[in-house]
């Protein structure tokens, strides 16, 4: 499959009282024509700000690498380049629609908005399109919605106005950072249903940022881990649910909770200790102070990103073990 959107190693840090924070380090992710790839991790895990990044979004410094999309190096264009292509060949959809819908216009007018601001159409084209996108993300009432105000909405609902309005301009790629989190299930499986639809209808890759393993399972064909600011797992996804390689991919998986277990909400598995502060660790492998694993040069020396498996790529040193189940430490610190 071709790729659409090529990230290569990039590094993106901040800058605080406490010196420099790398978010995002070194960070390579390709997503493919009309795949839906996975970004998974907890929260401070580097996913969001290196899709941010992409979207030359973020508020932190670009420090190496670089973003290709469909060939064009996204992180050299001048903002204006930048602006067309934002929204009319990638669209975002975040959490919260609430902050990202204007309360003072109609949902109409903003939808609009995002179709006049791309294509060159009068006001009761845009008005129609609007009427049209709402009526594609199965909103009811479509002609009558397109006067509401975002306020009259529910959160569902509003979520799949921000949905209209990201595919307002049939975008190649749409990235979508925690797109359900914020609902309740029933309506978290629709939005989920509806993202699948319009995937499959119009073929438009989606980068979907989650920290929800049940998310991805439902909609994504490859994954990406990340821990620290690093992609520490690669597969696909049915791979990755079968054959989870990274000590810290395998945590997550156990934190699932299943549906036989009635109990869910206070008997979920919770991997020990906290997200590293990004900066707090740079040597070693980052996951060591969390893992059970953890060897002696695991706090030292950093593991590559290996392809163990064909398609599966995994950060660890595990791997590196050899028949007799010891590592061969000589050998790796030379
Ligand atoms: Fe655990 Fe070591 Fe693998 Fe890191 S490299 S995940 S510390 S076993
Ligand atoms: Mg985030």
């Amino acid at each position: 499959m071709e790729s659409l959107l090529e990230i290569n190693n990039l590094k993106t840090y901040f800058y605080s009282e406490n010196g420099e924070v790398p978010a995002v380090d070194g960070v390579s992710i390709t997503v493919k024509k009309g795949e839906t790839l996975g970004i998974v991790g907890e929260s401070g895990s580097g996913k969001s700000v290196t899709a941010l990044t992409a979207m030359r979004l973020s508020q932190g410094k670009v420090m190496g690498g670089s973003v290709k999309f469909k060939g064009i190096d996204l992180l050299s264009l001048s903002d204006e380049e930048m602006r067309k292509i934002r929204g009319k060949e990638i669209a975002m959809i975040f959490q919260e629609p609430m902050t990202s819908l204007n309360p003072v216009f109609t949902v109409g007018n903003q939808i609009m908005e995002a179709i006049q601001t791309h294509m060159d159409v009068g006001k009761s084209k845009a008005k129609e399109r609007a009427v049209e996108l709402l009526a594609l993300v199965g909103i009811p009432r479509p002609e009558q919605i397109v006067n509401e105000y975002p306020h009259r909405l529910s959160g569902g609902m509003r979520q799949r106005v921000m949905i209209a309005m990201a595919m307002a301009c049939n975008p190649s790629l749409l990235i979508a950072d925690e797109p359900t989190t914020a609902l309740d299930v029933t309506i978290q499986a629709q939005i989920l249903d509806l993202m699948r639809d319009l995937k499959e209808k119009h073929n438009t890759a989606i980068m979907m940022i989650t920290h929800d393993l049940g998310v991805v399972a439902e909609t994504c064909d490859r994954v990406c881990v990340m821990y620290g600011g690093k992609v520490v797992e690669e597969s696909d996804v049915q791979e990755i649910f079968k054959n989870p390689k990274h000590p810290y991919t395998q945590g997550l998986l156990k934190s699932v909770p299943t549906l036989i277990d009635s109990e869910q909400q206070t008997r979920l598995y919770s991997i020990e200790g906290n997200v590293p502060i990004p900066g707090s660790l740079r040597e070693g492998c980052y996951f060591a102070p969390r893992c059970e694993f953890a060897m002696e040069i695991c706090r030292t020396k950093a593991p590559a990103f290996k392809e163990v498996e064909p398609g599966h790529f995994n950060r660890c040193w595990l791997h590196e073990l050899d028949e007799r189940g010891e590592l061969d430490v000589k050998q790796l610190v030379e």
